[in-house]
């Protein structure tokens, strides 16, 4: 260390001070960055030793599983929209697929998973797994992964889905990508190829897991395509018994309450008709209302919208709100930022109105409308109206 300043200067945290010219690192501010070791790379004075330590056997971990996440015995649908990407990366891999299901009465959904493309179930059928509590599934799926070593499980980013697979990998001691949005396979090593919003949604990041196995990966509800139905597939169904020591937890489910369905579901609408800043103020909204009545569809929302009181959280669409993959998505007076687009971009066909030429949102729209919103939405509305009389 010549004392040069270079590395106190580029410490984010200001975790470095220089002491008789010498660089003095204060450890406990220190998050190991490595800001200071690029700043240093002319007199290589400031190294990063890091330990890797490596799953044994990572070799032997082979197969592509699903958690099949159930509710009152009913696999979700987001799980189907994962066998199909399990499907994929399973015959690339040229591996099975496996698909977990935990809860009580949950066998007879074995069949079904295994016609949307799984090839071997591991059930773990119990009365005292009828309602969701973290500690026995997590118990159970990590058992069920220690036994039988899957390379990677992919977990619907849902509440139960993020609640159980944490869990798990702090019992495996392995890492996990939350909120994927594609997943591939690296051709030469073979590593899950995870990719996500990072930086606040500003740059889409890949991440690999190059120690560790199984691979652990979540996806929102409605970013990838459900697999078909194949009533001829077969596959093979694992059924195992657990002792009293799986079931134990420390919360109680004291009553089990129905949500009340939300008057919005804006994840199931086939038609969406979404406002942003463009649209003014909440009264606004009352013209794409009258659009999506008339096509039978919901009004969707940016963020700015929801911030700005227009319209309930529920409606809002992007990295902070909804997933959806409605036929037709209207974007109206919308930019077409990173957060939104990663809420919205796999809709069937978009249609984006913005009165700026240079919106981003016209780079993923199927058909673009330059003009203003408030003109061409009432325009759409009536044109629709009137053929729809006709039809
Ligand atoms: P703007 O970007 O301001 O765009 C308004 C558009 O309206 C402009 O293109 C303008 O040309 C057009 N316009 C104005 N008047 C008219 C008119 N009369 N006719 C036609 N066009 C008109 N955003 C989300 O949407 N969802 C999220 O979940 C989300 N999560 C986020 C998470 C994080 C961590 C961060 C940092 C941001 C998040 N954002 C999210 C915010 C996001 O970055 C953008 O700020 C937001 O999407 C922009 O909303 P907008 O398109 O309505 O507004």
């Amino acid at each position: 260390c010549t004392g040069c300043g270079l590395c106190e200067k580029a410490c984010p945290f200001g975790a470095i001070t220089i002491v008789n010219k010498k660089a003095v690192i204060d450890l406990d501010k220190c998050t190991l960055c490595s800001s200071c070791v690029e700043a240093c790379r002319k007199f290589e004075a400031i190294q990063i030793i890091r330990e890797t330590t490596r799953t044994p056997d990572m070799e032997k971990y082979k197969g592509v599983w699903v958690f099949g996440e159930q509710k009152h015995g009913k696999v979700q649908p987001v799980v189907y929209e994962l066998l199909g990407k399990a499907r994929e990366l399973a015959d690339k891999l040229q591996v099975e697929v496996g698909c977990v299901l935990i809860g009580a009465n949950v066998k007879e959904e074995a069949q079904t998973v295994i016609h949307r493309g799984a090839d071997v179930v591991y059930v773990a059928d119990n009365p005292k797994l009828e309602n969701f509590l973290d500690e026995p599934y997590a118990r159970i799926l990590t058992n069920l992964i220690r036994k039988h070593r899957p390379e990677i499980l992919l977990v619907p980013a849902t509440t139960i889905g993020r609640s159980v697979v944490s869990r798990v990998a702090v019992q495996l001691r392995v890492g996990l990508t939350a909120d994927c949005t594609q997943l591939d396979i690296e051709p030469q090593q073979k590593f899950l190829l995870q990719t996500r919003p990072a930086f606040g949604g500003n740059i889409m990041a890949t991440v690999l897991s190059q120690y560790h196995r199984p691979q652990l990966a979540t996806v929102r509800h409605k970013v990838l395509p459900e697999s078909p139905i194949d009533t001829s597939r077969t596959g093979q169904i694992i059924e195992n018994d657990y002792d009293k020591s799986f079931f134990i937890s420390r919360t109680k489910v004291l009553k089990v309450a129905e949500e009340l369905v939300s008057a919005v579901n804006i994840s199931e609408a086939n038609v969406i008709v979404a406002g942003g800043r463009g649209l003014g103020s909440g009264e606004n909204f009352a013209i794409l209302k009258e659009l999506a009545d008339a096509l039978g569809g919901t009004v969707g929302a940016t963020r700015v919208a929801v911030d700005n009181g227009w319209i309930p959280y529920a409606h809002q669409i992007g990295q902070t709100g909804k997933t959806v993959c409605p036929n037709v998505y209207f974007a109206c007076g919308i930019s077409g930022q990173i957060q939104h687009l990663v809420g919205m971009q796999s809709s069937k066909i978009i249609i984006a109105i913005n009165k700026d030429s240079s919106a981003p949102i016209f780079e993923v729209a199927n058909y673009g409308i330059v003009g203003d919103l408030f003109e061409i939405v009432p325009l759409l509305t009536k044109k629709f109206k009137e053929s729809l009389q006709r039809s």
